[in-house]
């Protein structure tokens, strides 16, 4: 497979600022640039431990001045500058036709590092990126402002303006999607964007490059660079970019948020991790609960920073549904080790051999502090497969409790009343997700309210909706992606207060 290994930044915005034709122009200053810098990424297949490259360049300093640059030069005097909202929907319209055509190759670009199932990546996170970028195209041309009627001498106006250069640094658990929810919103609103994957992940992103700029962006508008630590570093510290949204750990959410304030007080959102409760109580759906707590909390291998890895099942069902949720999690672990590039495909390793040991090492003390009631184990001699693995009633100071695994491992713990449960839920430093399984709607409705967290599900695993923003609280993070909150985080308000008290000439 021909891979993607170079920065796609595009620097030729100054060159072209004067053409007429912005549409046409950009189609033939695709550019993918060497580095400057020496330092390269090495990839292995995690299905496999085969060797992939050592050949992905690491954007340094001077690759993301240049960057930033030619994205400076986008927003303020090229093209873009001058597109109207009209204008920039049809071109998130477009790149999301464009993608749509490419989603096989960008799957596998992106499953071939992180042995993600090329079928869950195209029927969620490619599709769900399509739909984001076409949601927001249909604001692109409805940014609104307010003004007031003159009541003490001032008519007073609020206008909504893109902020410039911003940027993107995400994990690797389901890139595609983090390019919909920070590009779209950013370019709908008419700012530039960088975008830097994460480490683990940088081919699909990359591939994404050249599909922008045949939607008609112009240079420099959006650029995809790659790079780890240093790099998101070099991102959360450059003076000239104005906001940086970030997905990743809170341990990392921190550093972005200190960089930020110590370079120039960029705006900052960010998404973190979790450790999610699902409230499941006797009257829930039965067959609903089960494959939603199940199922659901295995989609990506358990991968997903709202999954509800902390699960409070009402005493008097305990035993059935832990004994369903086993049954799913060890048909689950006989499909594991298959080809992931197999769309018939659902589950596979985890992304690498990091994170393999730092999951069996929450096991191996799991053992310790909880009943294993499932897994424990690896799959296969190659590759990074783990069993999906239960356990019940840690105790409340058990790392696998109380800390983020990211991996195939739930927890269950046992309640009697509703306030025991939620006590259990909101016992976390985390606050992105929740689920509640009742038939109960009045009971669903009271618990959500006190329950410490950015979004409840009600009786389904909780995912992320367009039109809906998306975003923890607590040590989870703040700020929001998608719904209009998302494109607002993109713009500044400007308030513009007229004296109409001047004299006539
Ligand atoms: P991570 O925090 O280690 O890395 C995320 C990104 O930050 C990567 O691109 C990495 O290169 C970059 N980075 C690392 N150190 C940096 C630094 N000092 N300055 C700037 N950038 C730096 O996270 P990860 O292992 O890639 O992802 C897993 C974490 O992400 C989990 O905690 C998970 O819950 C969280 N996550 C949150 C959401 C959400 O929307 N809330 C979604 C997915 C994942």
């Amino acid at each position: 497979m021909d891979l993607p290994l170079k920065l796609f930044i595009n620097n030729e915005a100054s060159q072209r600022s004067a053409n007429p034709n912005p549409i046409s122009s950009s189609i033939n200053s695709v550019q993918y640039i060497e580095s400057k810098n020496g330092e390269r990424i090495s990839l292995r297949n995690p299905t496999n431990d085969d060797f992939i490259t050592n050949d992905v360049r690491v954007a340094g300093e001077e690759d993301i001045d240049t960057a930033v640059t030619a994205a400076k030069i986008a927003f303020t005097q090229g093209p873009w500058s001058k597109f109207s909202g009209i204008q920039r929907a049809a071109c998130l319209h477009k790149v999301a036709a464009i993608i749509e055509q490419n989603a096989e190759r960008l799957a596998q670009l992106e499953s071939l590092p992180t042995g993600r199932p090329i079928s869950g990546i195209v029927h969620f996170d490619l599709k769900h990126m399509v739909e984001v970028f076409r949601y927001y195209a249909g604001w692109a041309d409805k940014i609104e402002g307010r003004s007031y009627v003159e009541d003490n001498g001032y008519y007073k106006i609020v206008r909504y303006e893109p902020i410039g250069v911003c940027a993107g640094i995400s994990s690797w658990n389901a890139t595609f999607m983090y390019v919909g929810w920070k590009v779209a919103p950013a370019l709908a609103a008419g700012n530039a964007f960088i975008f830097k994957a994460s480490e683990k992940s940088p081919l699909g992103a990359l591939a994404l490059g050249p599909l922008f700029a045949e939607a008609g962006f112009p240079p420099g508008v959006v650029q995809f660079i790659t790079g780890g630590k240093e790099t998101g570093s070099l991102i959360a510290s450059h003076k000239l970019i104005l906001k940086v949204s970030f997905t990743g750990s809170a341990f990392v959410g921190k550093k972005i948020q200190e960089a930020a304030a110590r370079s120039n007080l960029k705006k900052v959102t960010l998404e973190l991790g979790g450790k999610s409760p699902a409230l499941v109580f006797a009257d829930a759906p039965m067959e609903v609960a089960i494959g939603g707590v199940g199922g659901g909390f295995l989609a990506n291998s358990g991968q997903i920073c709202v999954a509800a890895s902390r699960v409070l099942v009402e005493e008097k069902i305990a035993k059935q549904f832990c004994d369903a949720i086993v049954q799913i999690f060890e048909a689950a672990s006989k499909g594991m080790g298959a080809d992931t590039m197999d769309p018939k495909t659902q589950h596979g390793p985890v992304v690498d051999k990091e994170q393999f040991e730092k999951i069996m090492t929450y096991i191996e003390q799991g053992k310790k502090s909880a009943t294993l009631l499932t897994g424990g184990g690896r799959i296969g001699t190659k590759g990074s497969f783990i069993q999906p693995t239960l356990f019940l009633q840690p105790t409340s100071d058990s790392p696998i409790w109380k800390e983020e695994i990211f991996g195939p491992v739930l927890t269950v713990r046992t309640f009697k009343t509703e306030e025991e449960a939620i006590n259990l839920a909101n016992e976390t430093e985390y606050g992105l997700a929740s689920c509640i399984y009742t038939s109960d709607i009045t009971r669903a409705l009271r618990v959500s309210s006190q329950i410490e967290a950015g979004g409840v599900a009600i009786n389904s695993p909780f995912l992320p909706e367009l039109n809906t923003p998306f975003g923890g609280i607590k040590q989870s993070g703040y700020g929001h992606e998608l719904g209009k909150d998302s494109l607002l985080s993109y713009m500044n308000a400007k308030s513009i207060h007229i004296n109409m008290a001047i004299p006539k000439l």
